[in-house]
């Protein structure tokens, strides 16, 4: 059983860069319990003022592109440049399928040994939503405790990457050579969402076909309009088993985070990211209350039932229902 430490031991064990100490504070982020909810949110508050400070990188690309080999490649590079690097995952697999495409503990097995990376993987039996949360609040922990570089790594199925997007100053596409574009999960929407994109596996032979395809994702990414950071969309190669093409991803990350700080996008950028936090949690937080609703749970049933049936209309049963919690308070009738 777990044991619930003080505000003050999390704080300051995350401050002090304690890895032990940040994983049980992540923990308790994930919790559903709601003292560690209170606690959590207390925690987060104490450290607010000592994050911010990283850049947060997010990584997305088809299972199989080679994100866990490149996240421990660049991993590893971006340590030896003397920079902390933590990794977290946003992973919507792990809900429906009970296991996970990224939160596996083998992956990247280099890296987690490494005394300047921190991997946290994802949270599991959460929804999406859950993920997107903690994610969040895990990224400024790590900021707290000191990492410089956050990786968030997720697999492009479903809102997952526009959540990642959401969170994330800066938003690398892994892209394989020679695969079409259908194969490799390119949704519409997707390049429009990125800042850089690394064709990966340009080695053992595949160097040339990996040219072609930079080429070419170069000529498709002209033709999108300006990004709004107005800093050109960049198309690289690179081996993230051969650890080439490391440096010029590292040089056009800091380049953009450098341009974006002086333009003042990257500022007003998270400001956006935070206002859109609070209406998903405010969305996020209603849609609890009400399911948690003993007047909705009763009526939930009948409320399905007549919908199948076409008895009512489901716009009509959802203001029903909502009309009945509105009558009853919302759970504990605390508001603040
Ligand atoms: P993920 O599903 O996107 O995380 O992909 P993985 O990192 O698990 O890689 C999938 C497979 O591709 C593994 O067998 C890797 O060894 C291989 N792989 C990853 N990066 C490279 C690369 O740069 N070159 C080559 N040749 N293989 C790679």
């Amino acid at each position: 059983m777990r044991q619930r430490l003080s505000v003050e031991t999390y704080t300051k064990g995350v401050l002090a860069g304690d890895r032990a100490m940040l994983s049980r504070a992540i923990t308790i982020m994930e919790s559903s319990l709601p003292a560690d909810r209170a606690l959590a949110g207390q925690v987060l508050q104490k450290i607010l003022p000592h994050t911010g400070n990283s850049i947060r990188i997010g990584v997305t690309g088809v299972p199989g592109v080679g994100k866990s080999t490149f996240i421990e490649a660049f991993g590893t590079y971006l340590t030896s440049l003397s920079k902390r690097v933590a990794v977290l995952a946003v992973d919507p697999s792990s809900k429906q399928s009970g296991g996970s495409i990224l939160g596996d503990k083998t992956r990247m097995e280099r890296l987690a040994r490494n005394p300047d990376a921190y991997i946290r993987p994802s949270a599991t039996n959460l929804s999406l939503g859950g993920v997107a949360r903690h994610t969040r609040e895990a990224i400024l922990l790590c900021e707290a405790a000191g990492y410089d570089i956050i990786l968030v790594e997720t697999v492009g199925v479903g809102q997952s990457e526009t959540l990642v997007k959401g969170m994330t100053d800066f938003f690398l596409l892994l892209m394989l050579a020679g695969a079409g574009d259908e194969l490799q999960g390119i949704k519409k929407g997707i390049m429009e969402m990125v800042d850089a994109v690394a064709v990966n596996k340009a080695d053992n032979g595949n160097e040339q076909a990996a040219a072609q395809a930079v080429t070419e994702y170069r000529k498709a990414i002209h033709l999108l309009p300006e990004t709004p950071s107005k800093v050109p969309v960049r198309v690289v190669a690179c081996s993230a088993l051969e650890a080439t093409g490391l440096e010029p991803i590292w040089t056009l990350i800091s380049g953009y985070h450098a341009q974006t700080s002086a333009s003042g996008y990257l500022l007003a950028n998270r400001r956006a990211q935070r206002v859109d936090w609070l209406r998903e949690q405010i969305r996020y937080s209603l849609e609890e209350l009400f399911y948690e609703n003993e007047l909705v749970k009763t009526h939930i049933p009948s409320a399905d039932e007549a919908v199948q049936n076409g008895e009512k209309l489901p716009g009509q049963a959802a203001a029903d229902l909502i009309a009945l919690f509105l009558r009853t308070g919302s759970g504990d009738g605390q508001i603040f």
